[in-house]
This record gives C-alpha cells, sequence and structure tokens, in this order.
C-alpha cells in the first residue's frame, strides 16, 4: 500500500491524514501457517516535522491462524498500533529505527513494511479456536472438540502415587 506524500511534502509543521484498505500479502503469513480473513485497514496521520515525515495510526484485519492446541481454524482479530518515520535518503542520519522507512520518491511510499510489522507483532503465541478447546489426545490423536475419547488420563503424578503410599504405612 503506497501514500502520496507530495502535497504534504510542501507543507512542513503540517499534517495529512489517509484511510487505505487492501487484500492482505498471504505470503506473509504463510511461514505461521495462516492468511488473511479480511481487508487490510490503515488509518494513519502523517506529520511534516520540516525534516522528517512521522506516521501514527492503527492496522485493522481479522487472520485465520492454526489453533496452537487443535490445529483448526483460530480466527485472530488484529487492531495494532502503527508508528514509523519516513525519510528521504538525505536525511538518512535519523534512520535508527529498525522500522524506519526510506524512501525516494514522496509520491510512491510504500508503507508496507511497517504495516506488516505492525501485524506480525500482535500475532498471538497461543492462537485458539475458541477459548475452551480441549485440543488433541496425545495419546490417541482424536479432535477432543469433535468426539470423546475413553483414554485414561494420569491425574496424580506417579512420584507423589508413591509418597502417599508411604505416608498411609
Ligand atoms: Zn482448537
Ligand atoms: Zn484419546
Amino acid at each position: 500500500m503506497k501514500i502520496d506524500l507530495r502535497r504534504l511534502k510542501l507543507r512542513p509543521q503540517q499534517s495529512e491524514e489517509f484511510y487505505l484498505e487492501t487484500t492482505g500479502r498471504n505470503e506473509f503469513l504463510s511461514e505461521v501457517g495462516g492468511k488473511f480473513a479480511a481487508a487490510v485497514q490503515v488509518d494513519l496521520v502523517v506529520d511534516n516535522t520540516g525534516k522528517i515525515f512521522v506516521a501514527r495510526g492503527r492496522v485493522r484485519t481479522t487472520l485465520q491462524l492454526p489453533c496452537s492446541r487443535c490445529l483448526g481454524e483460530a480466527i485472530v482479530p488484529v487492531d495494532a498500533e502503527l508508528a514509523c518515520n519516513i525519510l528521504e535518503s538525505k536525511s538518512a542520519e535519523y534512520a535508527d529505527l529498525e522500522e524506519d522507512i526510506i524512501i525516494h520518491d514522496p509520491g510512491q511510499v510504500d508503507i508496507d513494511p511497517a504495516v506488516e510489522e505492525a501485524i506480525f507483532m500482535s500475532i498471538p503465541i497461543n492462537p485458539l479456536c475458541k477459548l475452551e478447546c480441549q485440543g488433541i489426545c496425545p495419546q490417541c490423536g482424536v479432535n477432543r472438540n469433535l468426539e470423546d475419547c475413553h483414554c485414561e488420563t494420569r491425574e496424580i503424578d506417579p512420584r507423589w502415587e508413591k509418597l502417599k503410599n508411604l505416608i498411609r504405612k
């Protein structure tokens, strides 16, 4: 997704709002086995400080990720903060932040790296298809959300059982 900063470039100390919407790049999520389940919406306010552009806003979308317990579909809404500095190459002395974007053409500023970074940072470590997901039985491999299995679940650690026997004696 691209923004045009040519107009703002002529107006130091002013800001401009952008609203963008695009389909997400699924290749970006393929590493975590996910895909976009909704469009990516970006609200952005860009300030021209006179030296650099400072962009602040939000990224909203919905992701479909594999459930960390049963590998089913986990639908994860994303509402993430977006913040980056946009610098023209000549003022690269400011480029000390990783998420900064260096531009050569203020009419064609590609903000995808900052948008994807914001989405990536908000991916949960353990996405769940539902809060009470029962997961997959470690013994027979059945999806416990769909059917009950009759595997024994040992509730007491065998070491404690030994101790209990000792106490009984
Ligand atoms: Zn699940
Ligand atoms: Zn089982």
